[in-house]
């Protein structure tokens, strides 16, 4: 290690062992995250500004917090320790920009197993995603299935700023597509979610849908189309709104497979969701007490939540 390089003394003074090896086993990376141009700017532990991708670390035993560039986290060898705390965050990244490019791409193995850990994917969404992995030439439905599934990776893990997560719910025709804590974030300051719909969402915002229990996936699309319809103004203008209603196609190349269908297609992707989502139902543990909690919260702020979508109709 360069002795100019200042991120291993920053994480030992944050750390209680005072040893390298030591200090770092106390380490976890938290979440990682893809700034966009125009959001606030980040600086590494090492001093280093601005940076783009982010690594939040924790420390599990103080659970003291630090935010590493990816460009740090590259340069720590094989046999360093910290290469087995954070050495999956480049090549996690590495996937996720390749699949920001090309929504129809496929991620690879370290941020599939990323996701797996992270639960941003169930089970049975990775299977059936692996399942077409190789495939070239995808049938209509099984591209759809995957560019939904990239959009989750991109979402749950990549944390991207309010108005990206803004423009993705609003191309997505189920609403089930996740706000991300960014944009739940800025809805609830904005008073457009109350405390409840907050503590609720920001709970269960990178589970993927399939995962969650079905009052809880009614609740949460209750929530998106609220978000959609009263901060409308806050990120879309109004000119890609009348673009948006008088034309099924959308903003990108990536989108159109999503908004656009034809009946027999829209079939056999419902019942490969169904499929899912049965397969899903079975997966969770419906016993937990924490989410009976929140689904009995949620029953009963549903109630205002519907009321004020009633007006929700151009959607
Ligand atoms: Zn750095």
């Amino acid at each position: 290690m360069a002795s100019s390089w200042q991120l291993p003394a920053e994480i030992i003074a944050l750390s209680r062992a005072k040893t390298w090896v030591a200090a770092v086993q106390e380490w976890d990376l938290d979440y990682i995250e893809r700034l966009e141009a125009g959001e606030d700017s980040e600086s590494c532990l090492c001093g280093n500004t601005p940076i783009i991708e982010l690594c939040h670390i924790i420390n599990t035993k103080t659970q003291n917090t630090a935010v590493v560039g990816n460009h740090c986290i590259q340069k720590f060898e094989k046999d360093d320790p910290a290469h087995a705390v954070f050495g999956n965050a480049p090549k996690v990244f590495r996937s996720i920009n390749k699949l920001l490019n090309d929504s129809k791409a496929t991620a690879s193995k370290a941020l599939l197993d990323y996701a797996s850990k992270k639960g941003v994917l169930t089970k049975s969404q990775l299977r059936g995603y692996e399942e077409d992995k190789g495939k070239r030439n995808l049938r209509f439905c099984e591209l759809k299935y995957r560019v939904k599934i990239n959009n989750l990776l991109i979402f749950g893990i990549a944390v991207k700023t309010e108005k990206a997560a803004y423009k993705r719910l609003f191309q997505d025709p189920d609403h089930d597509t996740t706000a991300g804590p960014k944009l739940i974030k800025y809805a609830f300051e904005k008073r457009v979610l109350t405390k409840s719909n907050y503590d609720f969402y920001i709970k269960i915002w990178d589970k993927a849908h399939g995962s969650l229990t079905v009052k809880q996936k009614k609740y949460k699309v209750d929530l998106n189309k609220k978000i959609i319809n009263q901060l409308k103004a806050d990120f879309i203008d109004n000119r890609e709104i009348q673009n948006s209603c008088s034309s099924s196609s959308s903003y990108s190349s990536s989108s159109s497979i999503i908004s656009s269908s034809t009946n027999s297609i829209r079939t056999a992707a419902e019942k490969r969701k169904k499929r899912e989502e049965e397969e899903d139902f079975d997966l969770i543990d419906l016993s937990s007490s924490s989410e009976e909690r929140v689904t009995i919260r949620s029953a009963k702020r549903s109630r205002n939540v519907i009321e004020s979508d009633d007006e929700i109709s151009e959607f």
